[in-house]
């Protein structure tokens, strides 16, 4: 909170202290001064796509904007990408610039938000120590999420041990920063509950000190877990199913005239589903009405569109060619912002050594919180020492 409104509401600060006693007064100013704080972030296994793009890129951007934050954290997640790609860190490695050029050209501004690396803040490893005893075996294999890509990664026969323990250092990101509010897709919701059990286990064993994370999922529902181009599952970096954010003109254009679209519409009369239609969920994810007067005038809005095609006379053509209009327009600046960008790579390097000190000193307040909490603090605590030595007089 900044200072000048600080001061202002004193005085109507002091009259409701006297009207209602300091105990409400005290749980009142918790919660207006308890920061607003957000932390989220993308794994370095590729470039990012429509689908980070969507489900969680857009809305930080616009959270960054809305003035509605006291700090953001965009972590660039590569200790959790060599989970699975132990053996592969120089992809791990090239990607970092990657994501960190997705970030910058989709808006993310460094003077608002802090861009950091997640190797280069040590403290994180210490929490996901201390973590890993507030945690079961049975409990990590219940979640959703790491079961189903143990499979999706052929990991069923041998799971790496740094792989089945990533939602832990999951937690240890967000609560190292103290964030409030995680904006990400739905695949992640397994992971903040894990963070909120993690969070209660901690406060009620050693006493209140981490901070229970809300989840910020997407409003659009198409945007919850964006298919890939094949149809099949969430599109996915691992899954070369993708239109990326920095794809060309005419890459974007190919990848959506393939795209899957209803397999029973073979003839242009036939009645058409909308339903598991990938071209049509990317219409729900993108489109604006304003589009339809730019690009496809005959129709006012989606439904209208919908509406033909499941009653048949539309051809896949047609709305794939009018996705294609849009998505293009969404692309165009960012890919034009990228080309820019692309000559400023050591400028960005700067950005993001700048960050991982800021998000070190973050992280670096809150193991000592965690320390103290935990009792292990040896070397601060004076009591301790004083103690013993009394002890030992006797
Ligand atoms: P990988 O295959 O390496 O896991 P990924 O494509 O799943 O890569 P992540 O880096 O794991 O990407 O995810 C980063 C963020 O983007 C998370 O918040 C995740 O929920 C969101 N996200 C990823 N894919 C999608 C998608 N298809 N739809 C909506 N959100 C997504
Ligand atoms: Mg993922």
């Amino acid at each position: 909170m900044a200072a000048g409104v600080w001061c202002e509401s004193f005085a109507s600060k002091t009259l409701f202290l006297w009207a209602f006693g300091a105990g409400v007064y005290n749980e009142i100013m918790e919660e207006e001064i308890m920061e607003k704080i957000i932390l989220t972030g993308d794994r370095p296994t590729g470039k990012l796509h429509i689908g980070h793009y969507v489900g969680s890129l857009k809305r930080r951007v616009e959270l960054q904007n809305s003035g509605n934050y006291d700090e953001i954290f965009i972590m660039i997640a590569d200790a959790q990408a060599l989970t699975d790609n132990a053996d592969n860190p120089e992809k791990v490695r090239q990607n970092i610039i990657e994501v960190a050029l997705d970030y910058l050209s989709c808006g993310l501004d460094p003077k608002k938000s802090t861009l950091f690396i997640q190797s280069q803040v040590p403290e994180l490893c210490e929490l996901t120590t201390f973590y890993m005893n507030l945690v079961t075996v049975s409990r990590l294999q219940r979640n959703p999420t790491v079961k189903s890509e143990i499979k999706m990664r052929n990991f069923e026969a041998s799971i790496p041990v740094g792989f089945f323990n990533y939602p832990i250092s999951q937690a240890s990101d967000i609560t190292a920063f103290k964030a409030t509010t995680v904006p990400v897709g739905e695949d992640q919701l397994p992971m903040l509950e894990q963070t909120k059990e993690i969070v209660r286990k901690f406060n009620s064993t050693y006493g209140d000190t981490l901070i229970e994370p809300d989840i910020l999922l997407p409003d659009n529902e198409a945007c919850l877990r964006l298919p890939g181009t094949d149809g099949k599952a969430k599109m996915s970096k691992s899954l070369n199913n993708c239109i990326y954010l920095s794809d060309t003109e005419e890459e974007v254009r190919q990848k959506v005239m393939g795209m899957y679209t209803d397999p029973d519409h073979i003839k242009v009369s036939d009645p058409g589903k909308v339903e598991g239609n990938t071209v049509f969920t990317y219409l729900d994810a993108f489109c604006k009405e304003e589009h339809f007067e730019r690009y496809l005038s005959e129709y006012k809005n989606l439904d209208e569109l919908k509406a033909h095609y499941m009653r048949g006379g539309l051809g896949d053509v047609k709305v794939k060619k009018f996705l294609n209009a849009v998505i293009q327009e969404e692309l165009a600046p960012i890919r034009a912002r990228r080309k820019e960008l692309e000559g400023q790579i050591p400028e960005i390097y700067d950005i993001l050594k700048e960050g991982c000190k800021k998000a070190r000193a973050k992280a670096a307040e809150t193991v000592n919180e965690v320390k103290d909490a935990m009792k292990i603090n040896y070397f601060e605590d004076g009591d301790l020492i004083k103690e013993q030595v009394e002890r030992y007089k006797k």
